[in-house]
């Protein structure tokens, strides 16, 4: 039994790595793809993870699955497409180190995940079912997201989404907020940034944003990550809020999935249904994954950048807030 399956897109993510002797930029070639980021911060907090996606059969493809196995993240589920490359993504950061994508996909290997290729076993074993949308912007993938989906709902797993809106990946935002939004009758807990809430709902306040929700979906909990301002959780019954840590902040790939990583080992840990959270466990919850979260902005790229859990507990006691 694994603790969480993930489905989706495992990448190579090239972060800025300075400039070269000739002046020119030089790139890093960093593990990259949420679901598998979320998947690693679960690993280094030492839960049972496994991983469903294609990746190329080439050079980066061999790299991607060494770094899972590397990771502890089971990869039995990891596919090779004969004929397509493995997804690359460029990352551009702003001085402030917010970043942005190029994305070299047309198509790549992760898209080419069919519904038939889905190993059922993996996704009916698990006790949480994560998934995120950039798997859904075309098919054969989509159509095998929504396959996995229903498998976990049918096997009554804790449903787990952060859509990670990656809006140059869709063919436009309307059909980006479809279908993000399509399958959130079948979700448990729903991770967002801000700025998604309020692509998603056109609100900004987060309470409304909240009842927004709740309203449209039998979600049992909402999260809302809102950089280095922290983040929100919201029940229908309780909500609350913290701040993130005053961390020196280089490079925020993946920030959001260590985030969702360690709030999904909280639940485990708790073992008690998301919607039945108190108002003063979902504070702690989201004090231990904002550590998480701003301690993988300290490091360059996404999954060498994931905390372990004597790095979360020393920055809980040691490090002071951002208010
Ligand atoms: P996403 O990567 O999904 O857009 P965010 O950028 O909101 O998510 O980051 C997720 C979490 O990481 C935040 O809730 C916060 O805890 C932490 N974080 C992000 N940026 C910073 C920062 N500049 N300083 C400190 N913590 C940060």
């Amino acid at each position: 039994m694994y603790d969480v399956t993930a489905v989706g897109e495992l990448l190579i993510d090239f972060t800025p790595a300075g400039l070269s002797g000739q002046g020119q930029p030089l790139f890093e070639q960093n593990p990259g793809g949420a679901p598998a980021n979320v998947l690693a911060a679960l690993s280094r907090l030492g839960r049972r993870t496994a991983f469903i996606g294609k990746v190329g059969q080439d050079f980066f493809g061999d790299y991607l699955a060494g770094v899972l196995a590397q990771a502890q993240i089971a990869c039995d589920g990891l596919l090779r497409d004969p004929s397509c490359r493995t997804t690359l993504a460029f990352v551009h950061l702003d001085p402030n180190g917010d970043r942005s994508f190029s994305f070299y996909r047309n198509p790549g290997a992760d898209l080419m995940l069919r519904p038939e290729e889905i190993p059922e076993a993996t996704v009916r074993d698990c006790r949480i079912f994560h998934f995120g949308s950039v798997s859904m912007t075309g098919d054969p993938a989509r159509g095998a997201t929504r396959h996995a989906l229903e498998l976990a709902r049918r096997a009554g797993r804790l449903v787990s989404y952060d859509p990670n809106l990656r809006l140059p990946l869709w063919s436009s935002p309307e059909d980006a907020r479809q279908v993000i939004l399509a399958v959130l009758d079948r979700v448990d807990v729903l991770k967002i940034s801000e700025e998604e809430l309020t692509f998603l709902t056109g609100l900004t306040d987060l309470e409304q944003g909240a009842r927004w929700f709740f309203d449209r979906a039998p979600l049992q909990l909402l999260l809302i990550t809102r950089g280095a301002k922290g983040a929100y959780g919201a029940t229908r019954r309780a909500q609350a809020s913290h701040p993130a840590f005053d961390v020196q902040t280089i490079d925020t790939t993946g920030a959001g999935d260590a985030f969702t990583g360690a709030v999904l080992h909280r639940l485990l840990l708790r073992g008690k249904d998301p919607g039945r959270l108190t108002a003063e466990e979902l504070e702690s919850d989201l004090a231990y994954a904002n550590a998480a979260g701003s301690l993988a902005t300290t490091r360059t790229g996404a999954i060498p950048a994931l905390p372990t859990e004597r790095e979360i507990q020393n920055c809980l006691t040691r490090t002071r807030t951002l208010t």
